[in-house]
């Protein structure tokens, strides 16, 4: 029988993962981009998560190419367009590749120094923190600034109601929320600018919009933005511009949503702003900055300082910033600069927290410290947090809490399986394993950061790892390197529990009297010894080599 004819005249056939054919099937990236330069790619085959590479049915005899996009390559110089971002401004998913590589520039708005953060607050911050070491884990250089709000309307107003100078008020809650963000794991942003230090900064950008006549000074005596001057007010928000009230103004930070009007700049001093410290000399009149204007001037001065640009590769917030904090953030950046202000705007979901223990003492209002103080570990937030969607809404319970927690427990028993396992020598199923948990891990998260994906395959790898474990499998060292670099990003192994001397000898001492008491056959008192200890944490394991014992 002759041989089949040659299909090599065909296009070549190119298998990526799902993630880099949406994009194509978009026309956001070219399957030359996806091949490196691989120009007559035809056919792209999709599939979820790792590429596995076979050709598929009828298809034999043309050549095809396995692209996996999301494994093992630097993503700027070999991989171009891997990460793709829902955007707020375009309300698409779309590649993401910053102005200037491997820097990226990200501003995201930070806490109100007027009372500790929410829990809620918390859920943002974590989303940017997984943004940021996601970005920083795909090779790039990242600077994040974040500001703290320590005058608007809110501070000034508990710093009036709590007889403090502002500075006096609000200096613990920006302590506190340090303390918060480091329990959480929170890596640190490059900078904190405060509004109360960037005043300068504020006065000028208030002048350049002055000059350039989209600001005016109203009768009031406070200088407004003029939203009918500048034509793409409401591009974020994708406000009806017929809905706009030419000429009418709003001088509160918040205001409804269905009622953009122009907005104040800066704000005539009052008595109550001079009483508590919140008031500056200005060309334009004594003042105090909105709260709009403070991102604005914050974000402008520190991304040209960093790196010599008007232009922010990526802003978030959460959504309830979109309008009309980053609507007029825009406007008054742009407006001064002239050049886009962020290409990617990035936001959050909400929180709600129902049902909890700690939430009834204080209404809803749940704080990271209340976390804490209950001895929450951090873990557990986190890996509750990365469950969900960043762009759904979340909600916090005490039952969700703790089946994170319990998680965390499981995923921290299978890692120090992994450290007791075979130092390395040679690849093993364990190996393979994390290898193509390490590839879905990536396309999860290269598809708009999805974080549940990312959990899924973390707990299926340790629930097929320990079934590994138990089947002497080797590959255990290279499994632990995966699990490493993920943590990086994720960062939800549990918090190491030490134990001081004093408790430690106490330890010792009970568990020597429990073994006198299963010596002479007194199994309740040993029974009630065993209680005691798991009372204080202590959890024990009776082995053939004595007890042994952990915290939990
Ligand atoms: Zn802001």
């Amino acid at each position: 029988m002759p041989a089949p004819a040659s299909r090599s005249a065909d296009p070549p056939i190119l298998v990526v993962t799902d993630v880099a054919a949406r994009l194509v099937r978009r026309g956001l990236l070219t399957p030359a981009d996806a091949a490196g330069g691989w120009r007559s790619a035809r056919v792209i085959v999709f599939r979820s998560g790792p590429v596995v590479c076979d050709p598929p049915p009828g298809t034999r005899g043309i050549e095809t190419r396995c692209v996996d996009l999301s494994r093992g390559r630097s993503y700027v110089s070999a991989a171009p367009m891997t990460l793709a971002l829902y955007n707020t401004l375009t309300r698409r998913v779309e590649p993401f590749a910053p102005l200037a590589p491997p820097r990226v520039t990200l501003y995201t708005c930070g806490p109100t120094v007027w009372n500790y953060a929410h829990i809620g607050n918390f859920r943002t911050f974590l989303f940017e923190d997984l943004l940021r070491r996601y970005l920083v884990y795909s090779g790039y250089d990242v600077f994040h600034i974040m500001n703290l709000t320590d005058v608007d309307d809110r501070t000034i107003k508990a710093a009036a109601a709590a007889g403090k100078r502002l500075e006096e008020h609000t200096a613990p809650f920006v302590e506190a929320f340090f303390e918060d963000r480091d329990y959480l794991r929170i890596t640190p942003a490059h900078v904190y600018p405060r509004a109360t230090q960037s005043v300068p900064a504020m006065v000028r950008l208030v002048e350049r919009l002055l000059e350039r006549g989209v600001a005016y000074k109203g009768e009031d005596g406070s200088i407004y933005f003029a939203i009918a001057k500048f034509p793409t007010y409401g591009r974020l928000s994708r406000l009806d511009t017929r809905e706009l009230k030419v000429g009418a103004r709003v001088a509160s930070d918040e205001y409804a949503k269905d009622d953009p009007r122009d907005f104040a700049l800066w704000k005539k001093a009052e008595p109550a702003d001079e009483q508590v410290g919140a008031a500056w000399d200005a060309p334009f009149g004594r003042g105090r900055p909105g709260w709009h204007l403070e991102c604005s001037a914050m974000s402008l001065e520190q991304v040209e300082k960093c790196c010599r640009t008007e232009t922010l590769d990526l802003h978030a917030g959460g959504v309830d910033l979109i309008f009309p904090h980053h609507e007029d953030e825009i406007a008054q950046s742009e407006a001064a600069t002239g050049k886009p202000f962020a290409r990617f705007w990035l936001h959050g979901e909400f929180l709600n927290v129902r049902g909890t223990k700690m939430s009834k003492r204080f209404g809803n209002f749940l704080t990271a410290r209340d976390l804490r103080d209950q001895g929450v570990d951090a873990a557990a937030v986190r890996l509750l947090f990365w469950q969900t969607h960043y762009r759904k809404a979340l909600d916090f319970t005490d039952e969700a809490l703790a089946a994170a927690g319990a998680g965390v427990k499981r995923l921290g028993e299978f890692y120090a399986r992994l450290g007791e396992g075979d130092g390395g020598k040679g690849d093993g199923d364990l190996a393979t394993l994390a290898a193509r948990f390490e590839a879905d891990f990536r396309a999860a998260l290269d598809d708009d950061l999805n974080a549940p994906r990312a959990c899924a395959a973390l707990f299926q790898l340790v629930h097929e790892g320990n079934a590994a474990l138990d089947a002497k499998a080797r590959g255990a060292a290279a499994a632990r390197g995966v699990l490493d670099r993920a943590m990086t990003v994720l960062d939800v192994l549990p918090t190491a529990k030490t134990a001081d001397t004093e408790l430690e000898g106490w330890i010792r001492e009970r568990i020597a009297a429990r073994d006198k008491a299963r010596k002479s056959k007194d199994f309740r008192e040993a029974d009630r010894i065993r209680a005691e200890l798991a009372g204080r944490g202590v959890e024990i394991e009776d082995t053939p080599s004595g007890t042994k014992w952990r915290l939990v």
